[in-house]
């Protein structure tokens, strides 16, 4: 009954929608069950049409770190809605929200919004060429910095872009190198999430990011944190606070958003100065810092200034991923954990995951098993052996409790 209405609903959706959703991911192709269609979400719980309820550890892939329709951003929200929702105009908020970011994240001097991660990546590239003259840019196997033309390896995009990204497994500094040698002085850009994120969860080792930070530097090269995901997702900040690293430009989106459509890019300010209309590098959006997204984004952000949320939400992630471990080893399953802060992924793989070669030898037809036996008791992990699961502020030990038990009916089932 209830697999039938989410089915009818999806061949609805097929008629009107390409593909029957507005974003690859959510057809949950990846882990064989039917597109679920969400009716409300409150806190850690999202219901779905057919009346049931999951505990979410994807909370909109990260964005939502004080889980589902907090109710203060919720509150400001219906307010500020009432005087307008776009204006094509600046207002004081916007600098309000930049400033908060500004002195949580001291490397972003100055700071641009925009609607999306994708268009923030896009702008900062673009910069990251007009200011060093140079058109090359080097990315890592794995990452995800949005759809961007240049930053994807699909039909439809031009070689001549492709020839323009090079590629490096994450933690290679040595190919770094070598890269930066064969193209000399051609190098734009190093972008690098500084914890990885779209191939799982994937910790920067050692001095990796150190050493990235020093070869920018020596080769005039931009280095841009995409810190989409990690921003104010490990502390408040940036993940380069954590690392002691300063990137150039940061990237910045999700969390910022509060839960609305946002995207932010900024850093050094003679970088940054050379966009219109102090410069001639054009970047703009009709509904760039739009009044909504700027009142959820600058809630959240206060929110989370005023609470120490951060320790906790590591503890709770903590104890999470060592159940699900310890639960694994009991049953004989192999499965590797990797989690900072209260991100964290499973990957049924022999070697520790340190990059996506690694990862992708991970067993997929085991996490789809995984996968339905968590959704069936009501637990929804990110749709993907490639996704990262986030904990949120709403989440309870209760929660974890739960969703442990259905880890342990789950694998003691896997393991017969
Ligand atoms: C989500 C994400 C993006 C793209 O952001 P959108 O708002 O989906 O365009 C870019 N980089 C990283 C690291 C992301 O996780």
């Amino acid at each position: 009954m209830v697999e039938a209405l989410n089915k009818e609903l999806f061949r609805q959706a097929k008629r009107y929608i390409a593909g029957g959703v507005n974003s690859p991911i959510r057809a949950l192709r990846a882990v064989n069950v039917e597109p679920i269609f969400i009716k409300s979400a409150l806190g850690t719980k999202i219901y779905s049409e057919d009346g049931l309820g999951f505990i979410d550890y994807c909370q909109s892939f990260g964005a939502l770190i004080l889980g589902h329709a907090h109710p203060k951003v919720i509150k400001e929200l219906n307010r500020v809605s009432v005087g307008g929702t776009s204006f094509s105009l600046p207002t004081k908020l916007e600098t309000k929200l930049a400033q908060f970011i500004s002195k949580a994240i001291p490397s972003i001097e100055r700071i641009r919004l925009t609607n999306s991660g994708t268009e923030a990546v896009m702008s900062a590239i673009r910069l990251a060429r007009a200011f060093t003259k140079k058109d090359k840019i080097i990315k890592f196997a794995g990452s995800y910095h949005g759809h961007a033309d240049y930053l994807l390896d699909c039909p439809g995009v031009p070689l001549a872009f492709k020839e323009q990204t090079l590629v490096a497994e994450f933690n290679d500094i040595r190919k770094v190198k070598e890269l930066i040698k064969h193209n000399k002085n051609n190098i734009a850009a190093i972008i690098v999430e500084p914890v990885a994120a779209n191939m799982g969860v994937v910790l920067a080792q050692n001095d990796f990011l150190r050493s990235l930070e020093k070869l920018s530097k020596e080769f005039n090269i931009v280095l841009i944190f995409d810190e989409v995901i990690t921003g104010f997702r490990l502390i408040f900040g940036g993940a380069q606070k954590l690392f002691k690293i300063k990137p150039d430009l940061t990237c910045l989106g999700k969390i910022i958003g509060g839960g609305l459509p946002v995207g932010a890019f900024g850093g050094r300010k003679e970088i940054m100065q050379l966009l219109a209309p102090e410069g001639k590098v054009y970047q703009a959006g009709t509904f760039s810092g739009n009044p909504l997204t700027v009142s959820a984004g600058l809630n959240t952000l206060k929110i989370l200034s005023k609470n120490n949320y951060y320790n906790s939400l590591e503890c709770l992630t903590r104890y999470l991923c060592e159940g699900i471990k310890q639960r694994s080893t009991k049953y004989g399953i192999k499965l590797k954990i990797n989690f900072i802060g209260s991100m964290f992924s499973l990957f049924f793989a022999e070697k520790e995951v340190m990059d996506y070669n690694i990862a992708k030898t991970q067993n997929i037809g085991l996490f789809k098993s995984f996968y339905q036996g968590l959704l069936k008791q009501g637990i929804y992990f990110s749709p993907s052996p490639f996704e990262a699961n986030f904990v949120s502020t709403a989440h309870t030990p209760r929660d974890i409790e739960k969703t442990l038990k259905a880890v342990d009916k789950t694998f003691r089932r896997m393991a017969r």
